[in-house]
């Protein structure tokens, strides 16, 4: 699934892309991907409207409009989305094409259907839980050391738990939560409370520099991330634990191991990780 650093990395692509276009019109192939308006009500009125600005909010692109409305995508685990100059044909899993007045288009595929859009005022944002309820971005000022700090103090579930937990903090997901334990050296089944003063430091620093470095790196593809031109990340050839199973550890060279934590497939180093 597309985590900060790939959503982060189309969010750029789709800004070099985007903005300015005015959309012609709106082609939906699998209506489960509209969450809001109608296709009906989304075909007669999104033509003539045009991209102002594009932000993200943890894992959802904000495609600002310049009437005040705002086109939300939420990506899931499988769903892409790809500029074409031209009109798009041919590719797989196809739900949605915005097309644009200058003949180029915005084409949005879904192998696993989960990925969703939705169209509404400005104002309306705060109705759609899954943002209002977002903890702070990792990478802004609203996420400082005290917030961590006093998160851990209250919370007794397991670490990889609480970093996974979109209201805890915005736009982590299986991979980087892995990545950022190795980093941090610290075992994803601990009690969130149990870490040491200088492992909730070294905790707060991995955070912040395996999303900056990933973010570098165009993020990880590892499946079927793409970006917004279709490229992949490289971020994967940086991996220290995730998918690394049976493999030495870069830093140690102990075996990684693999087992479930918080529900998830989990990475780790047995060795320096504590
Ligand atoms: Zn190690």
């Amino acid at each position: 699934m597309p985590e900060l650093p790939e959503v982060e990395t189309i969010r750029r692509g789709l800004e070099q892309l985007l903005l300015g276009r005015e959309f012609a019109g709106v082609e939906v192939f699998y209506h489960g991907s509209l969450k809001s308006p109608s296709v009906e009500e989304l075909q007669q009125k999104l033509p003539g409207r045009r991209v102002a600005g594009i932000e993200r909010r943890g894992k959802y692109l904000l495609l600002n409009l310049h009437d005040g409305t705002i086109l939300v995508i939420h990506l899931r685990m499988t769903g892409k989305l790809v500029f074409s100059r031209v009109a798009a044909s041919g590719q797989k899993h196809l739900h949605l094409i915005f097309s644009f007045a200058d003949g180029s288009c915005l084409a949005f595929s879904d192998i696993r259907k989960f990925g969703t859009i939705w169209w509404l005022p400005k104002e309306c944002l705060v109705e759609l839980k899954g943002i209002s309820s977002l903890g702070p971005e990792p990478l802004s000022a609203d996420f400082h050391f005290p917030y961590l700090d006093r998160e851990l103090e209250k919370r007794t579930v397991n670490i990889k738990a609480l970093l996974l937990n979109q209201q805890f903090l915005a736009g982590l997901g299986n991979i980087y939560v892995d990545e950022i334990l190795h980093r941090a050296c610290v075992l994803p089944g601990r009690s969130s409370r149990s870490l040491t003063r200088t492992e909730r430091l070294a905790l707060f620093a991995a955070i912040r520099s395996v999303l900056e470095e990933a973010i570098v790196k165009r993020g990880t593809t590892v499946s079927d991330y793409r970006d917004a031109a279709g490229s992949a990340g490289s971020f994967q050839e940086e991996l220290q634990v995730y998918g690394r199973r049976n493999q030495p550890c870069r830093r140690c060279g102990q075996t990684i191991e693999r087992k479930v934590v918080a529900g998830r497939g989990t990475h780790f180093c047995p060795l320096c990780q504590r």
